[in-house]
């Protein structure tokens, strides 16, 4: 397939837009490693319906109830039935009735009505009912969770004065109490031999005639049967693996999977951790916490990804020369390191999603996430680049750009050289700007406390802003043009100024680190240049005839000095834990919106009509075969429609347990 010829953007539903990515490299890879690949993918597949039931009691009845409605046509033509496949395609969107993202429970457009008479049409043997229920029961309790709003309203509810496990809906406590939770998990804490496992990550909190018991996930127990196909996979994938660590990796996690103990899961995360030489990597299992409100149960999750060797290079040039960029920064001598390693970033390409990891997906991953394994062993980054690629290929064309630059001669400028000098500030960021620079002796590390997120991730940024300009990248072969960091410069001051206000509702303020990083970096830079004008804000007729805000910026090369002055003030802060300057800087220019301006941005980007959320319609692998039934390739293609490949995996990766 050619490079324009590809389709990134998919189909469009209510907040969602899917898009596709591709598997940049791939065919280039041994059969061998592709074979590791496929059977990687298929445990990654496998995890789905775990994630589903970890998501919500009700959520796997409920899909399976919807897509025997749809399978069976009934009312089709009608609007409820239309309705109902719209609800179908957010459920399989969430692994649930509750949104990604917000956390609350969809609302049904189709009528009760509709829904009762239709499950009746379907009978019993398409539905999935528990044992000894009856028609009538299975009916009422989906009825109920689907359209009584106060039942299970919010997958995870953190508000202040409630029980935030009764009023989560996700499931995995039952029938507990917040307080029961946290006795449970206190004492289990104390009596440990071992005080430093991940208690709770791997099961279910329920209560049996009035004792607390953990119904642990693996083989043999909880989610056990979909558990023993995950490992049917990885055993199978063994015998393909690159080299021992990955085989002895693949071991240790099958042997957590059956065990399902803790201690197990930690040995499995520190070989994880050790292995690098594999260009094939992956993550399968109980991982991320956001989903439960106290943050101790992992939900399900899988990716399978491989190295991309092209930008791993430009990662490893800007790695060797870190001692070149600390020596030659703004930053004041007394705070910079003698001795600097850059790190090299792996920049992979995924090959699979899966369980919380699709269709909705992270763009970075960085694990594992216990701080003892963090500190001892080490951790592994990786950014994405095939899905960031994807994302950006899809947000061409949709207006964005030209809504919001000010001018032609600009959006050219970002539009030859805006991907690339995007990635290369993600490098100099990740691979330089964390590691750069030292604390004097003395200074606490969390001095900065809760502003100290902040302040880290606006010196990293500073850091790849200041050198994006600097001819040595060029010199290193990295960017072509003298030119090509305005683009940066100019969507870094556009984005912070204002169009990041896209993802704030109205009235609310900035809170998340790297949100407010950029603000205060961005609203920094122009009241420090107003004097001499360097960034202005100016009021000019749009293509619509009505007046709008745009940025200008007068003078690169005084934005640079003003970027240059910001890392060293910043990096000064940071050494000598001047927690008064760093709480200043926050809230004078991080976090506060002006509300005038918000509305702008926020009624402009409605008019664009761009869909708040996008997620990922997975490839499909096919072993090619010869005349001997002898494996020769793995296909991979790219055309399966996102209701076709979603009723495919319920049918072919689904146990119903
Ligand atoms: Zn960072």
């Amino acid at each position: 397939m050619s490079n324009n010829s590809f389709e990134y953007s998919s189909e469009r539903f209510d907040d969602i837009q899917l898009l596709r990515y591709r598997l940049d490299g791939f065919e280039s890879l041994s059969l061998k490693q592709k074979l590791y690949i496929y059977c990687l993918a298929e445990a990654t597949l496998w995890g789905r319906d775990i994630t589903f039931d970890q998501f919500g009691k009700y959520n796997l009845r409920i899909r399976r109830a919807l897509e025997a409605i749809v399978e069976a046509k009934i009312e089709q033509g009608s609007d409820d039935f239309s309705a109902l496949v719209l609800y179908l395609n957010k459920v399989w969107f969430a692994n649930g009735i509750h949104h990604h993202y917000a956390m609350d429970k969809f609302v049904p457009t189709f009528s009760q009505a509709f829904f009762e008479r239709a499950l009746r049409t379907v009978g019993t043997e398409k539905l999935c009912l528990s044992e000894g229920e009856t028609l009538d029961e299975h009916i009422k309790i989906l009825s109920k969770t689907i359209f009584d709003p106060s039942f299970l309203a919010k997958r995870v509810n953190k508000a202040e004065g409630v029980d935030i496990i009764c009023e989560s809906a996700n499931n995995y406590y039952e029938d507990v109490s917040q307080a029961e939770v946290e006795q449970y998990y206190k004492e289990k804490k104390e009596t440990a031999a071992d005080k430093r496992l991940s208690f709770g990550l791997n099961s279910t909190l329920v209560k049996r005639d009035g004792e607390l018991k953990e119904e642990v996930w693996h083989v043999g127990g909880r989610y056990g049967r979909t558990i023993e196909h995950i490992v049917y996979w990885l055993e199978k994938a063994i015998s393909y693996a690159e080299n021992e660590a990955q085989k002895e990796i693949i071991r240790l996690l099958i042997t957590y999977y059956t065990t399902g103990s803790l201690a197990d899961f930690d040995k499995y995360s520190i070989a994880w951790v050790k292995e690098h030489a594999g260009q094939v990597d992956f993550i399968n299992g109980f991982i991320e916490v956001y989903g439960d409100a106290l943050g101790l149960k992992g939900s399900w999750e899988g990716i399978v990804h491989y190295k991309n060797l092209e930008a791993t290079q430009r990662t490893q040039i800007i790695s060797k020369n870190a001692q070149w960029f600390e020596d030659h920064s703004p930053v004041a001598p007394q705070f910079k390191k003698a001795v600097v390693k850059g790190v090299t970033a792996n920049v992979v390409c995924a090959a699979m999603l899966g369980g919380d990891e699709y269709p909705s997906t992270a763009i970075g991953i960085n694990l594992p996430n216990a701080d003892w394994i963090r500190a001892e062993h080490g951790s592994k980054s990786v950014t994405i680049s095939n899905l960031t690629h994807a994302y950006a290929m899809a947000a061409k064309g949709n207006g964005f750009l030209k809504e919001f630059v000010i001018d032609a001669e600009t959006l050219a400028q970002i539009e030859a050289y805006g991907d690339k000098t995007d990635d290369l500030h993600t490098d100099l960021h990740e691979c330089l700007g964390h590691g750069s620079g030292k604390l004097l002796e003395g200074t606490d590390p969390d001095a900065l406390k809760n502003y100290g997120n902040t302040i880290e991730e606006a010196r990293a940024d500073l850091f790849g802003l200041y050198y994006m300009a600097d001819a040595k990248l060029q010199e290193l072969g990295l960017l072509q043009s003298a030119e090509a960091y305005k683009a940066q410069y100019y969507t870094y001051i556009m984005n912070g100024l204002m169009t990041q206000l896209v993802r704030i509702r109205l009235e609310k303020q900035i809170e998340e680190s790297h949100m407010q990083n950029r603000a205060l970096i961005a609203r920094w830079a122009y009241d420090r240049g107003k004097a001499a004008s360097v960034i202005a804000l100016v009021k000019q007729k749009g293509d619509d005839g009505t007046e709008k805000t745009f940025v200008k910026i007068n003078d690169y090369e005084a934005l640079r000095q003003i970027f240059a002055y910001q890392l060293a003030e910043i990096q000064r802060i940071k050494s000598e834990g001047d927690f008064a300057s760093a709480r200043n800087l926050v809230e004078q220019y991080g976090i506060k919106v002006d509300g005038t301006l918000h509305k702008e941005v926020l009624s402009r980007y409605e008019t664009l009509n761009i869909a708040p959320y996008k997620g990922f319609i997975n490839p499909r692998f096919t072993l090619v075969r010869d005349a001997n039934n002898e494996i020769t390739d793995v296909e991979v293609d790219y055309t399966e429609a996102y209701a076709a490949q979603m009723k495919r995996y319920s049918t072919e990766y689904s146990t119903q347990e």
